[in-house]
């Protein structure tokens, strides 16, 4: 893996950490190298203790938008199967969030690109942030 790509995921986790942090879980995430995907490095998020739900492949690191996706999915899914923690809820509905991505302007991010928000599904389906931008 490039180091550009392994800073994109660095630069991601940390994206994603301040949602984690304002749901008060407490878990401090970071990557993983946990061995290879084809001829790649396959990193996956992990707590601090180490450990780690690889329910996909490793992380990709090419693009930014898709790397913050694929953190946030991948720390949904560590919280859910290690910690057994759902994550993470929407504030008025307490339905667990999805991942989509929008075409909207996020502040730090490059204009008309598609970001990753998380998206809750009840009443009929409502947006409630950009992901790294979640309320506590
Ligand atoms: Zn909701």
């Amino acid at each position: 893996m490039l180091q550009q790509e392994l800073d994109i995921l660095v630069r991601a986790v940390v994206i994603v950490q301040r949602d984690v942090d304002a749901s008060e879980v407490p878990a401090q995430i970071h990557l993983e190298l946990v061995g290879k995907d084809g001829c790649r490095d396959a990193y996956h998020v992990a707590l601090a203790s180490g450990e780690f739900w690889a329910g996909t492949t490793g992380l990709s690191g090419e693009d930014e938008s898709v790397s913050i996706y694929e953190v946030a999915d991948g720390v949904q899914d560590l919280l859910a199967e290690v910690l057994r923690v759902p994550w993470p809820l929407c504030p008025w509905h307490q339905n667990v969030l999805r991942l989509g991505m929008l075409r909207a302007d996020v502040e730090g991010q490059r204009p008309g690109r598609e970001f990753p928000y998380w998206l809750c599904p009840a009443s009929g389906g409502h947006v409630v942030s950009a992901v790294g931008s979640l309320h506590p």
